[in-house]
């Protein structure tokens, strides 16, 4: 009786087929549909520096740190949780949700983004802000020089 089940077992498992993907070498059959939120990209050039992702982000693996002229925003990827709040409030839309998502790596370094910034700050409050044009960088650039013995 437990012989004939088995057998009948076998013989539905063979009539099945292959059910599994060729991984990671042959054609992706189900790639990521719309709406999928993968690796996230940071385009350089439209990130003002607000520190909006660093503040949203759950797993608080965006950090910021100022110095003197500089604002550098460092992206610490492989805690990323894939959740897209950094790309929802980037005021910019200097982040997207890519749709890669074969991210297993040796390398740290694939899964970390620097982004440095040039920044002014507020005369008033001391806070970073970046200039609006290369004229206004530059005027910056010349009142920030740094005095002797400060
Ligand atoms: S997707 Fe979520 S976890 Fe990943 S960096 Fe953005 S806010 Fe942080
Ligand atoms: S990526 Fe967007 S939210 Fe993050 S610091 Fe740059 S401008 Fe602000």
């Amino acid at each position: 009786m437990m012989f004939k089940s088995k057998l009948k077992e076998a013989i539905i498992c063979f009539k099945a087929g292959r059910v599994t993907m060729p991984f990671p070498l042959g054609p992706e059959l189900h790639p990521p549909g719309d709406g999928f939120r993968g690796k996230i990209e940071v385009d350089m050039e439209k990130c003002i520096g607000c520190g909006g992702c660093a503040n949203v982000c759950p797993a608080r693996l965006i950090e910021l740190s100022d110095s003197e002229t500089t604002r550098i925003i460092e992206y610490f990827l492989k805690r990323c949780t894939y959740c897209g709040r950094c790309a929802e409030v980037c005021p910019e839309d200097a982040i997207t949700m890519t749709r890669e998502y074969q991210l297993a790596t040796n390398d740290n370094n694939d899964l970390y983004i620097r982004n440095e910034l040039y920044m002014g700050t507020c005369g008033r409050c001391g806070r970073c802000f970046k200039p609006q044009s290369a004229l206004d960088k530059m005027m910056v650039t010349g009142f920030r020089q740094k005095t002797e013995g400060k």
